[in-house]
């Protein structure tokens, strides 16, 4: 038996980060992780592969729709589909690869397996091959992520009726593309399939797209979808779905309470993702979770075992990789003796639509809640010459600072790169900066981050210079 001074689970962004952390620290690190790749949902089935095909999907759309306007002309252009899957898994592979370098690197030792306790310093490690393992471990990092949420009423098929994880590998376009769920995966998937020529029909719950955002960044986002061709049914209630050969018959009731059927090719479920525990055999050691399924941790992110620490999906707050990586790092530090903190506020949330959406710190819904007094301005980037150059006019930036110090509360914006533009509103937040700040500094013409320091004016006694 090997003994560890710590042993993570989960060899996704939360899971692979802290066992890079730990080794840097001097800890000896063990990952265990059940499936053949390292990199988890991430670099697997989520957000690598899912921006590979953005970015592919993307390059068709600008190609029929916008080269001729720049003069280019495109005889016969297609699709491959299979090469655009194919270029897809490659990236994944070289994501993959790297991370098994870095694992060799650190001289971590990496098993792959399901791992269960056995106590709270014992790990069991069974693998396909019925082979079993076992880790003694002074501490443990829980990092098992999330799995799909199913939809009561609907069973996955994963042929027809699907998660992100098979619309990431299918062998064809749909022709109708249904979505049931009108949030991250939702929007960029039905992005992806909108721009390569599929009919896609997004069905929400609630009133508005990317509901817990900023309201004002689904409205806007909703009429650039709206404009590649997307459909959206809010206030829809799906309430099953069933498979007939290759249609799928999706029903719910409409705005009005009254039954519809949506007939499609493929219906795609993402209805959000819920934390995956199952096999820890938790209950052996007495770690609770949540009414959700989450594990509960304190602020230290321990669990209510003393040594069992959980991070990242599968513990409270966003589902985001770099939150994940943020509580990594966290953990090991901590477990090392340091004092690490992370500013759950600033970390930024992004949708990688064109146009991309960002944003940070506190929306406006939030601030009226909490009763605080705010001042808001913003920029629209058909005022940018930049945007104007690329035809990239759709979108704002929205700074809201608090009414009497200026500082900045909340940073929201919608428009071209401004998944790259937020650094620049997670960085002033962190130092605390006023929309003053912002303002007062130079920013290079042209660019599209031009439009914050425009906002940042426009916050400040309404003073934008180009709007
Ligand atoms: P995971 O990445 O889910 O990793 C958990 C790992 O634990 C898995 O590899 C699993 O096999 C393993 N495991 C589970 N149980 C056991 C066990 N008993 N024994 C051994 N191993 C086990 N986030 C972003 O920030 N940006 C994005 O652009 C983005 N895009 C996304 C796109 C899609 C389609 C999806 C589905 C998600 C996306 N996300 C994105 C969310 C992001 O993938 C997750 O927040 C992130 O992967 C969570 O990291 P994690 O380490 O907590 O868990
Ligand atoms: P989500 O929570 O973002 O969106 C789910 C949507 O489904 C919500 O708008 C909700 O109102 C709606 N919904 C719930 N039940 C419904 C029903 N019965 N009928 C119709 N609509 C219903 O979840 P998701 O899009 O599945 O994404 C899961 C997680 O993955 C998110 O937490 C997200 O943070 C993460 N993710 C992040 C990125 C990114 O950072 N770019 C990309 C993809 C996924």
């Amino acid at each position: 038996m090997s003994m560890y001074d710590v042993t993570v689970i989960g060899a996704g962004p939360g899971g692979y980060v802290a066992a890079i952390r730990c080794a840097q620290l001097g800890l000896k690190t063990a990952l265990v992780e059940r499936y053949p790749t390292l990199g988890g949902t991430c670099l697997n089935v989520g957000c690598i592969p899912s921006k590979a095909l953005l970015d592919s999907s993307e390059h068709y759309h600008q190609a029929a729709s916008s080269f001729a306007t720049h003069g280019i002309n495109v005889d016969g252009l297609k699709i491959d589909f299979g090469q655009m899957i194919a270029r897809k898994a490659e990236v994944v592979k070289q994501n993959v690869e790297g991370i098994n370098y870095l694992m060799k690197k650190n001289k971590i030792d990496v098993f792959h397996g399901n791992a269960s306790f056995k106590t709270a310093q014992q790990i069991i490690i069974k693998n396909d091959q019925a082979s079993t393992t076992i880790l003694e471990t002074r501490n443990t990092i829980i990092a098992t992520g999330s799995k799909p949420t199913a939809l009561k009423g609907i069973t996955i098929d994963k042929e027809r009726i699907i998660t992100s994880t098979e619309a990431l590998s299918l062998k064809e376009i749909p022709k109708h593309l249904v979505i049931i769920g009108g949030g991250v995966i939702g929007l960029e998937l039905g992005s992806v399939y909108a721009r390569l020529g599929s009919k896609v029909s997004v069905v929400e719950y609630t009133d508005s797209i990317l509901p817990t955002m900023d309201r004002s960044l689904g409205k806007e986002l909703q009429k650039s979808l709206t404009k590649l061709g997307v459909a959206f049914h809010l206030g829809h209630k799906v309430t099953g779905a069933t498979v007939k050969g290759k249609k799928v018959g999706v029903n719910m009731l409409d705005a009005n309470n009254a039954p519809i059927t949506m007939d499609c090719d493929y219906c795609l479920v993402a209805v959000g993702r819920s934390p995956y525990t199952n096999g820890l055999d938790l209950s052996t050691i007495g770690v609770s979770t949540d009414e959700r399924g989450r594990i509960n941790v304190n602020e230290q992110l321990e669990t209510s075992v003393k040594g069992i620490y959980a991070i990242g999906d599968v513990v409270r707050g966003a589902m985001l990789a770099h939150k994940a990586e943020e509580e990594g790092v966290f953990v090991a530090e901590k477990i090392a003796g340091q004092h690490p903190h992370i500013n759950y506020l600033l970390i930024p949330g992004v949708v990688y639509t064109w146009p991309e959406v960002a944003a940070v710190g506190y929306t406006e819904e939030e601030l009226k809640q909490n009763n605080i007094s705010y001042k808001s301005g913003s920029f629209p980037f058909k005022a940018s010459g930049r945007a104007r150059a690329s035809m990239d006019t759709d979108g704002f930036i929205k700074v809201l600072a608090d009414a009497t110090t200026d500082e900045i509360l909340g940073v929201h914006m919608i428009g071209p790169r401004v998944a790259d533009i937020i650094g620049e509103a997670v960085v002033a937040m962190e130092y605390r900066a006023s929309a003053e700040d912002i303002a007062r500094m130079s920013h290079a013409h042209p660019t599209y981050s031009e439009a914050l320091k425009e906002a940042c004016l426009a916050a400040t006694d309404k003073r934008a210079l180009h709007a």
